[in-house]
This record gives C-alpha cells, sequence and structure tokens, in this order.
C-alpha cells in the first residue's frame, strides 16, 4: 500500500472551526477577560487544570486558540501559540529555552533582527550564542558544548536562499539531548519541519501565513508541554513578556491560512518561470528549485512536492549602486515594490544587505557570501508573469546591467 503523504493543506481543510449560530467562520472573541460562575473554577484555571476555560486573553483567548490549532494541524504539531510578530515567537521561544550560562548555535544566515537578538541582546543575560554554517554539518556538530541548549537555523535561510538539512541536524541534535529550531518562513508547507525531525516550528505570519502584508504577526508550532511551559502564569516567558496577537488580526490570518497552499503553489510557479528565464539571459541568479542551486537535490528530499520551490529568489548585481538602479526602474515600470518584507500578493524587492540584513556587519555579509549587489526579490501572485519578466528585463537593458 502507497504510504500516505504528509499534506499540510489537507490538514488544515478538514477542520471543523464553527462560530456561534453555526457560522462557517469562528467568532471573534474581543474579550480581554472571562467570567467564572465559580471561584474554584477560576483558581484552578490559573493553574490549568482546567481544559477549554478561558481565563485572560494575554493567557489564551478562544479565536487564538482557532489559529494555533489550524497552525498545529498544518505543522503536524500537538499544540502552537501565535504572537504578535515573528520575533515574538523567536524570542519566547529562545528565552523559554535558554537559561543564563546556557549557550545556543545559530546559523549565521538568519534574518537580520534574529541575527542582532542572539548576536546583541542575548549577551545581557549571559546567554553565548556560536553561528556557524548550517550547511557544514561537521562544524555544528563541533559547536556543541556541555551548555548548548538548541541548535537554531531557519529551513530556507535569509536573504541567501539556502536549505538546512533538517533531517541530519536533527540527528545531531537527538544524540546530544539539545533541541532544534526552524524559523520555516520562507516555506509554510513547502517544507514540514516538524515532520522532518525539528522540535518546535518558529513562523513570522507576517509572511506568506498572512500573505497581505495587512498585519504582524508570529507562531510558535510545538508540543502541548512546551506550549504548556510558555504560557504558564508563573513563569511562561509568553505569560510574562507577553507578546500576545490580537484575536481581531487572528481571526483575519486564519481565513488567509486557507488559501495559503494555492498562493504558494502560484508564487512558485512564477518564481520558477523567473529562474528559467534568468538563467536564459545569463544573470547571477539564486533558486532552490534550480538544479544548479547548491542545495537543490536536499530541497527535493526535504519538500512536499505537490506546493513548488517558494516565491523568493535573489539575483546578484555585484554592487549596491548596481542594485540599487535596478530597483528603481523595476519599481518605476510596475514590476513591483521596493520595499521589505515577503509573502506579498504584489512582487517585492529589496537589497539585502541595505535592508533586512543590515543588523550584520559588513565583513560577515561577506564571510557568508552574501553579495553587496544581492537584490532579494518575493515573487508575487502575478497572473502575467511573461509580462514581468519583459519588464524586469528591459529595465536590465537600459541600465546596461547584463
Ligand atoms: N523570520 C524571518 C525569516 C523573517 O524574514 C522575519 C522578518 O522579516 C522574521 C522572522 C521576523 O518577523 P516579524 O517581522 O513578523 O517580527
Amino acid at each position: 500500500m502507497k504510504e500516505k503523504k504528509f499534506d499540510p493543506a489537507s490538514n488544515v481543510q478538514f477542520l471543523e472551526q464553527f462560530g456561534e449560530f453555526g457560522g462557517v467562520n469562528p467568532s471573534i472573541t474581543d474579550s480581554s477577560t472571562f467570567t467564572f460562575m465559580k471561584a474554584e473554577t477560576m483558581l484552578d484555571t490559573f493553574h490549568g487544570e482546567t481544559q477549554g476555560c478561558f481565563l485572560y486573553s494575554r493567557h489564551w483567548n478562544p479565536t487564538n486558540k482557532y489559529l494555533s490549532d489550524a497552525l498545529a494541524a498544518m505543522e503536524g504539531t500537538e499544540g502552537a501559540w501565535v504572537t504578535g510578530s515573528g520575533m515574538g515567537a523567536i524570542t519566547t521561544t529562545l528565552l523559554q529555552l535558554c537559561n543564563a550560562g546556557d549557550h545556543i548555535i545559530s546559523s549565521v544566515t538568519t534574518y537580520g533582527g534574529t541575527y542582532a537578538f542572539l548576536k546583541n541582546y542575548l549577551p545581557k543575560f549571559n546567554i553565548d550564542v556560536t553561528f556557524v554554517n548550517a550547511s557544514d554539518l561537521e562544524s555544528v556538530e563541533e559547536a556543541i558544548r556541555p551548555n548548548t541548549k538548541l541548535i537554531y537555523t531557519e529551513s530556507m535561510t535569509n536573504p541567501l536562499l539556502r536549505i538546512s538539512n533538517i533531517p541530519e541536524l536533527s540527528k545531531i541534535t537527538k544524540r546530544h539531548d539539545i533541541k532544534l529550531i526552524i524559523d520555516n518562513t520562507f516555506t509554510p508547507m513547502i517544507i514540514s519541519p516538524f515532520q522532518l525531525g525539528a522540535d518546535i516550528v518558529v513562523y513570522s505570519m507576517t509572511k506568506f501565513i498572512n500573505g497581505k502584508n495587512d498585519a504582524v504577526a508570529g507562531a510558535i508550532c510545538a508540543s502541548n508541554e512546551f506550549i504548556a511551559a510558555i504560557s504558564d502564569v508563573n513563569d511562561g516567558t509568553a505569560m510574562l513578556l507577553g507578546p500576545v496577537l490580537d484575536p481581531m488580526r487572528s481571526s483575519s490570518i486564519l481565513k488567509n491560512l486557507n488559501t495559503l497552499h494555492i498562493r504558494m503553489q502560484q508564487h512558485g510557479r512564477n518564481a520558477m518561470y523567473l529562474a528559467k528565464k534568468f538563467k536564459e539571459i545569463g544573470l547571477k541568479f539564486n533558486y532552490p528549485g534550480m538544479p544548479e542551486h547548491p542545495d537543490f537535490n536536499l530541497f527535493n528530499s526535504m519538500r512536499n512536492e505537490d506546493f513548488g520551490c517558494g516565491g523568493m529568489i535573489a539575483i546578484d548585481m555585484e554592487t549596491a549602486e548596481r542594485a540599487a538602479d535596478l530597483m528603481e526602474s523595476m519599481q518605476v515600470k510596475g514590476v513591483g515594490y521596493h520595499a521589505v518584507s515577503l509573502g506579498y500578493f504584489k512582487t517585492l524587492f529589496s537589497n539585502s544587505g541595505k535592508s533586512t540584513s543590515s543588523e550584520v556587519p559588513a565583513d560577515v555579509q561577506l564571510e557568508m557570501g552574501m553579495s553587496p549587489g544581492l537584490v532579494r526579490f518575493s515573487v508575487g501572485l502575478d497572473h502575467n508573469i511573461e509580462n514581468t519578466f519583459d519588464l524586469i528585463h528591459s529595465s536590465l537593458k537600459e541600465l546596461n546591467l547584463l
């Protein structure tokens, strides 16, 4: 019998979540606090001993629970918790797992905000971080110390679009009894990190999951034990630092989550079209769905094939000046917007070294192989991608950038 493959889209689709009066969308509970008929039930809820009771929305809110349940279904984790930003998810997870004196191993190529948190903020708590090339598994394992608590990386790293070998990293973390945390922001549904051996999956839902650039939000997908720990009233990092998501936003993100699979397919089709065209015209580009990418085989071995190869593609314009000229011209022609962020229905582009990775010092950028002229595209849902390519091509030709 054929083994049933993991299907994140169907896992979301088959959830039945109703609103009051049989609404097809769950109701929005815009209450920060909840009443109790019995004093004892309130106390039990404080101690985490009642199921299905809500106490206070920084702790749990019914609308957030619906979105969390859908995200847990998508990842195949027991539970999830939604946060007011991707950074809220990342920092909550790391601060929950580490105490003063602990050590973290992180990929050197991560989102700039994550890098800045690890490098500049965690020393305040005497938490030490070693940055490694996550593709070099030997050096990752060699970096482990007796006080190492976790390995952190992104499934598709920002902005170089390298693929982390989650199954092999998971073998390392299991061997040393430490945790593997994966930021899957670039590849929701395409990669299912928990299925591949990660312990905790974090997201910036601001990006593909929501897909509308109208909200900032994040998520932590993990075991029930971890979710209970972060929301514990006495020492839970989420409960005590309070990065909770607003239930109004949860409700709109949940609706958008239900179209994520179709959007990922279209982002991927469009990015693949551009990658092939960039190859034809001899442009230096990075796209993990093309055979010339160093992680092409690894990516294929890890991805849920129904959802394409992702909407992120980077081209190398060599210098920041050439990148700036191209981006300004593309914006005028209507290719998309010169803006940070990703996962939007319109194409967005930015020079990583001068924007989302600007927190990473120039020498480290060079060391990790990031060109100062790297232009990262988040390819949109364009209906006529042929026309989009023609516009990019005409900018390149007019500016003598080919
Ligand atoms: N992780 C990745 C890969 C990102 O690209 C970003 C933001 O750009 C974040 C995390 C942070 O997310 P947020 O801006 O929602 O806090």
